[in-house]
Parts: C-alpha cells; sequence; structure tokens
C-alpha cells in the first residue's frame, strides 16, 4: 500500500477545447510550486497522482494552486481482486466513526468481472458490518468513500480537501492589476487570477504625501497574493508630480476624475510594455464619486484596452468577506494614507464631462510628466517569502 495525493481538477474537464493547454499549464504551475520538495507525480486522464513521503506539505501548497477541484490523501494498491478490496478497505476503517455513507465505484478497467454498482454494493456491505451505526445514505452522505480501479491497481480514499477551483494561472495570459492599500483592488486580484490570469501590480506613490509604511502595505497586499502564483512584480511609479501638476492647475472639483485618468493612461503605456492584455482594478458600481457610470466611462475614455472590474457588481459587504477569505483584510485596514485620499477635495464632480476634461488636460503638459514617471518607475519580485528589487524599466 503506498499513500498519495490525487489532484482532481474538475471545471477544466468541461472546456473540451482548450483541456490539453490547460492541463499542460496546471502541470508547470504545480511543478514550480513544489520546487524543493521530493515527490513522483503520475498523471492519467483527469487526475494526477502524487507520490511523497512530505504530503502534508504538499497538500498545503496545492491549496494554494488555481484549476484544482479537490485534494485527495487516499491509497493505492497493487491489486484489484475484489476480496483484496474487501480486505483493504476494513484496514482503512479501523478507529473511524461513519454515520452515513455511500461507496462510489470507477473502474477505467473495464473488463472487470464486476460491475461498479456490484463493487460498491460489496463494500458497503464491508462498511455497514464494520462500523457499527453506520447507515446508507446514497443521496446526502456523510462520508463518501471512493474506490476506483486503474489497469492493475486500485484506490480507496475518503473526502479531501477543496481546491480553489477556477482555472490554472496563466491560461489567459497576463493582466496588470491597479493596486492601492484598499480593500477592494487585492479582491480584484485575486478574482482575475482564478480567471487564469497572470498577474502583475502597478502602484501610484506620492511622497511625501504618502509614507514609506504605505508602499510598505501595498508589497505586504503583493506578497499574500504572491502565494497564489510564487511570484508577482510590483511596479510602483511616483505620481508626485502629476498630482501636485493637477492641484495646481485644475478646478478641484476635477481633481479626481483627471488624476484617474493619468493613472489610467499610466497603466495603459505600462500593461503594453509587460505585454498584459487588459488593465485590472478595484472599482465598485457607486463605491465613490469616480465609479458612477459617467465618472467611469469619462475616465475610461483615455486608453484602448479592456478595463476588468471583477468586484463592479459586489457590495462592499461581499468585497469584505473575500478579503477577509484571502487574508488581504488585516493589511488593507492598516490606517495609512492613500494618494488618492490626500488630494480629495470637498465636492468631487459626480457626473463629469468629457469636454471639460479635454480642456483642463490642455493646461497641463501631461504626455511629459506621464512619460518621466514611467521611465523612472521601479519594480520588485515579491514573493511569499522574499522582496527583490528587480530593475528599472
Ligand atoms: P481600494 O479599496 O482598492 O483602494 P477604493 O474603493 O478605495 O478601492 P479608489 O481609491 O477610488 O477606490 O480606487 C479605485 C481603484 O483604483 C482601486 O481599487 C485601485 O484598483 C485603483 N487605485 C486607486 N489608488 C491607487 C494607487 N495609489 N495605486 C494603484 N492603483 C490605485
Ligand atoms: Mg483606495
Amino acid at each position: 500500500m503506498k499513500k498519495l495525493i490525487i489532484i482532481k481538477y474538475g471545471e477544466l474537464t468541461t472546456k473540451k477545447d482548450n483541456i490539453k493547454f490547460f492541463i499542460k499549464t496546471l502541470k508547470k504551475n504545480i511543478e514550480s510550486s513544489l520546487k524543493g520538495i521530493d515527490y513522483n507525480i503520475e498523471y492519467d486522464s483527469g487526475r494526477m497522482f502524487i507520490f511523497s513521503e512530505k504530503l502534508e506539505d504538499i497538500r498545503e501548497k496545492l491549496e494554494n494552486i488555481f484549476g484544482i477541484h479537490e485534494i485527495v490523501i487516499g491509497y493505492e494498491y497493487d491489486s484489484i481482486d475484489i476480496e483484496d478490496l474487501k480486505k483493504n478497505l476494513e484496514n482503512l476503517l479501523e478507529d473511524k466513526t461513519i454515520d452515513t455513507f455511500k461507496v462510489r465505484t470507477k473502474r477505467s478497467y473495464k473488463d472487470y468481472p464486476l460491475t461498479s454498482m456490484d463493487i460498491s454494493r460489496i463494500l458497503g456491505g464491508v462498511v455497514l458490518k464494520k462500523v457499527p451505526g453506520s447507515t446508507v445514505d446514497v443521496h446526502n452522505p456523510n462520508t463518501m468513500i471512493d474506490v476506483e480501479i486503474r489497469f492493475d491497481k486500485s484506490y480507496i480514499y475518503f473526502e479531501g480537501y477543496r481546491g480553489l477551483h477556477g482555472y490554472p494561472l496563466g491560461v489567459q495570459g497576463k493582466g496588470l492589476l491597479m493596486l492601492s492599500g484598499g480593500i477592494d483592488s487585492p479582491v480584484a486580484g485575486y478574482l482575475a487570477m482564478k480567471r487564469g490570469v497572470r498577474i502583475e501590480c502597478l502602484y501610484f506613490e506620492s511622497p511625501p504625501h504618502t509614507s514609506e509604511a504605505a508602499k510598505n502595505k501595498v508589497e505586504t497586499l503583493t506578497r499574500i497574493l504572491s502565494k497564489y502564483s510564487n511570484y508577482i512584480k510590483l511596479h510602483v511609479v511616483n505620481f508626485t508630480e502629476i498630482q501636485e501638476t493637477i492641484y495646481k492647475n485644475i478646478p478641484h472639483e476635477y481633481l479626481i476624475t483627471i488624476m484617474r485618468r493619468m493613472m489610467y493612461r499610466i497603466s495603459e503605456k505600462i500593461a503594453r510594455r509587460v505585454n498584459a492584455k487588459i488593465i485590472i482594478n478595484g472599482e465598485s458600481i457607486g463605491q465613490v464619486a469616480s465609479q458612477t457610470l459617467t465618472s467611469m466611462s469619462v475616465i475610461n475614455e483615455v486608453v484602448d484596452m479592456p478595463v476588468i472590474r471583477p468586484v463592479a457588481c459586489l457590495d462592499k459587504l461581499e468585497i469584505i468577506d473575500l478579503a477577509k477569505k484571502i487574508d488581504t483584510y488585516e493589511t488593507s485596514i492598516l490606517p495609512y494614507e492613500d494618494c488618492c485620499t490626500i488630494f480629495v477635495p470637498d465636492h468631487p464632480v459626480i457626473n463629469p464631462e468629457l469636454k471639460k476634461c479635454l480642456e483642463y488636460e490642455k493646461e497641463i503638459e501631461y504626455e511629459d510628466l506621464i512619460n518621466r514617471a514611467i521611465s523612472e518607475h521601479v519594480v520588485y519580485t515579491v514573493t511569499p517569502e522574499d522582496k527583490k528589487f528587480d530593475d528599472i524599466l
């Protein structure tokens, strides 16, 4: 008998055309996340099997990989004989408490002398006899007992751990996440990653109006997100000069609108440089003045690239729930200033006019400012353990 991990990838199997590419990407992601651990992996249609002395460590890593439906710790046996199956199951039931259960059998070896139903029935009998008080419930069992027969090997396992679901990271190419220190944007990044989008992050800082602590907070959020992808690149753009120029030259009710148009312009340029196909951000319809539909469309007007807003239609409470689930909430609520909040006017315009934006923007040489900010921006590679200064683009 060998103890092993069985990986199931449910949702993938529904995407017929892409399945090969999806599985290849998943394998690659699994292999890079398990670097440094001794293990053997075998592949089969619809399953992966991992053998190792370190199954618990491996399980923890697998729980952070998108595209995995379920992670099961089970047992592999060299015999498929029904008498051996009965004995093996009986041994596993030692000390187990079970109330309602169902045995579910799968055979990829179709010439087996018994049908799947027969096997389930016979093994169900073993449970009833071995575990006092157990009863069969085929509709809503508390314990599912799975048996699989694959060529000359059989597998027995009980319910496993829920995987992250979604698509393997990278199958959808790359997106650039506008990451502030708030609650919404890390959640937006997580949700995009869950759809298979690899992300790089972009943070606008405004020293001395924003502190080093605010930047560290964004770095910590990037680190938390990096556990789903081994590493994430964090781009930090100095936004001070642009922001101060806007502050001095633009009517204050339009400060935020113009500031966000500048952020979008920079985001698009950096996105194109790093080969990202979309911009991702944490805007949510109606949450603040700059997130009314009119504001969004006037701001969106400056870019030629899809802007995906994964939390656009979620309530704040729903976003907070997700932030707690992915462990970003406690960091996000740390009270450091954001570059937007410092320059917030008393009465930001709720329905900005594009004509006015264009008129006001003529007052500033923003192309030069933007190009300078981009040429001086700094990139870090952030991993779950560490940060490394990368380069200046
Ligand atoms: P969050 O909770 O994510 O900060 P928010 O509700 O505070 O969002 P805004 O400050 O209006 O909303 O920002 C909307 C979105 O714009 C953010 O979710 C983020 O994607 C992006 N953004 C805002 N400020 C910055 C910044 N300093 N650097 C990078 N992106 C930013
Ligand atoms: Mg914010």
